[in-house]
């Protein structure tokens, strides 16, 4: 069954250049992406900041041009839209942004800005916005009266309340949330987690959730497609995904999640390149279990419902064995930190760390 978002081997690199214009390769933000977002469904897409997934979901609203590969949106091809009908099918398709204070236009009152997407798409007769604003706005849990007011006055939790009212004015089909709480103080975000939970399922809406953090995304996700360097490394049904993961990347991202239980220590390093990605499996060079097959050869991404990309998926140890492991180096660093001198190396014999 085609989902009502659909993304095909997209790809999308950014040149880099020197002071003096001239082409010094590119960041390859996004590389051979292809997703399917089931319609009414959530889909989490996870990983570390530069990972590429912001940029992902701005090729899925063909906000960015990709340089390669295929948006079809309820069966069409965006890319073939001209501008005047990509702007139509627009009313179907909207973005909210992490930073609240950033996405209102200070300038305009919370009724122009919710009203605008009303005007745009015309949505109701004109005569009607202010009830229809007054109706969105309670819907995120404002008062009617907030509409006369300006954006500065409400707080952070408020503002992407309005944020979010002026993302359901159109009547969307598909929303996608870019970190939507992550710049909210940790007690907003669970009240504007909710809100969105309510939203996903009172208005059926399919919702794409782009977020680093993996405690928000065990609440409100469905799926999860796990990101690194601009690939997919793991994607599967959130419960599977969480419960039992099959990335090493995926494993040492969950253990950094307070509460998940230490299945592995968190992942050391940073990223490599996105310039230069490694050749074979591009998380080779931070990976506890490489073997030189995962240096050579790109691993496919792998599986029925629950897919990972990792040549060795079938044959990692069980995540237990893997935190003793890892405890075991903690040990070796708290010894050599203890001593001011090189303390004696884990055996490593056919391990990269
Ligand atoms: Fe690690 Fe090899 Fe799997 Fe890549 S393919 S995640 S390097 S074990």
């Amino acid at each position: 069954m085609s989902g009502l978002l659909e993304l095909d081997d997209l790809a999308r690199h950014f040149p880099v250049r020197d002071a003096l214009g001239r082409a010094r390769g590119a960041v390859r933000a996004v590389d051979g992406v292809s997703l399917s977002v089931p319609q009414g469904s959530v889909l989490a897409i996870v990983g570390e900041s530069g990972c590429g997934k912001s940029t992902l979901g701005r090729l899925a609203l063909r906000l960015i041009e990709p340089d390669r590969g295929a948006v079809r949106f309820m069966g069409e091809d965006l890319r073939a839209l001209s501008a005047r009908a990509l702007r139509a099918r627009r009313r179907d398709m909207q973005l909210i942004f992490q930073d609240p204070f950033a996405s209102l236009d200070p300038r305009m009152t919370v009724e122009d800005a919710v009203a605008e997407p009303l005007r745009l798409h015309r949505v109701v007769p004109r005569g009607a916005e202010r009830a229809r604003v007054a109706e969105l706005l309670e819907r995120v849990g404002l008062r009617p009266e907030a509409a006369r007011r300006w954006p500065h006055e409400f707080s952070g939790g408020q503002r992407q309340r309005i944020a979010i009212a002026r993302a359901l004015a159109s009547g969307p089909k598909l929303i996608i949330g870019d970190e939507p709480v992550s710049a909210l103080d940790v007690s907003v975000q669970a009240q504007v987690v909710n809100l969105l939970q309510d939203l996903i399922r009172d208005l059926g809406l399919t919702f794409v959730l782009i977020s680093h953090d993996l405690g928000v995304v065990r609440h409100i996700a469905d799926r999860v497609a796990v990101m690194y360097l601009g690939t997919i490394v793991e994607a599967g049904p959130a419960a599977q995904v969480f419960g039992a993961p099959r990335h090493p990347y995926t494993r040492a991202l969950l253990a950094a999640v307070p509460g998940h239980g230490a299945r592995a220590a968190p992942i050391e390093g940073d990223p490599p390149s996105p310039i230069a990605p490694p050749a074979g499996c591009r998380f080779h060079t931070r990976c506890p279990f490489a073997e030189a097959v995962c240096r050579e050869h790109v691993p496919p991404l792998a599986g029925s419902t629950h897919l990972a990309a990792c040549h060795l998926q079938d044959r990692l140890p069980p995540a237990a064995a893997l935190h003793e492991r890892n405890a075991g180096g903690d040990r070796l660093r708290r010894l050599q930190a203890y001593f001011g001198a090189p303390a004696p190396q884990p055996d490593t014999t056919g391990v990269h760390a």
